[in-house]
């Protein structure tokens, strides 16, 4: 049932088999906004061991469009399998796309980015914040799955602060190493120089 003092309901959960094995996918809605968020588990990951986890921000760009100005559908197909060959894990997945701008926004800054400036650069230019993403939605979800602690995927130690900030719990941190190209170079080391992503070796 409803509960006001959760903005994030969740709705329903079905069976989605994926190229990556066969995953429950849990719907959940915020009653603030109305945007809708997904989460998809496989396994028993309401045991009380950690999970191994990623908490994806969409990126239509580059998670269905194949785009290579980013390393997010690489990230996200590397998660996926990662959890199958747990066998047991989750992928949360925010629609907060362009961190948090939106995908007109997205394009406004790419548009700014192909004349020369980059990411954060652009978005600045724009009036946008850098980073406009809420990742307390992630910590009502894990709280709806009863799930208490997280290995979690990513390369991206703020990310690891900002998450344990909203109170999910992080064990350890689990790098993911792919999609690196030359289209994304520029973006991928901006991203470590100005936003503290970790590039470490493959
Ligand atoms: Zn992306």
């Amino acid at each position: 049932m409803s509960n006001p003092a959760i903005p994030l309901q969740f709705v329903a959960a079905c069976r989605l088999p994926t190229e990556w094995g066969e995953f429950t996918m849990h719907g959940f809605e915020d009653t603030r906004s109305g945007q809708e968020h997904v989460a998809l588990s496989m396994g028993d990951i309401a045991d009380g061991r950690p999970v191994l986890a990623r908490v994806h921000s969409e990126c239509l760009t580059g998670d269905a469009l194949f785009s290579q100005r980013c390393d997010c559908g690489p990230q996200l197909q590397a998660a996926l399998q990662a959890v199958q060959a747990a066998g047991r894990g989750l992928v949360m997945y925010l629609r907060q796309e362009g961190r948090g701008i939106g995908l007109i926004n997205k394009i406004r800054a790419y548009q700014l980015q192909d004349q020369g400036l980059d990411t954060v650069e652009a978005n600045v230019a724009l009036g946008l914040p850098v980073d406009a993403r809420d990742f307390v939605l992630a910590k009502y979800m894990l709280d709806h799955l009863g799930v208490r602690q997280l290995r979690l995927m990513t390369n991206n130690p703020q990310k690891v602060a900002t998450l344990s900030q909203v109170g999910i719990d992080i064990v350890e941190r689990v790098p993911l190493q792919v999609g690196h190209n030359l289209e994304n170079a520029h973006y991928l080391h901006t991203k470590a120089v100005k936003m503290g992503h970790m590039l470490d070796a493959d």
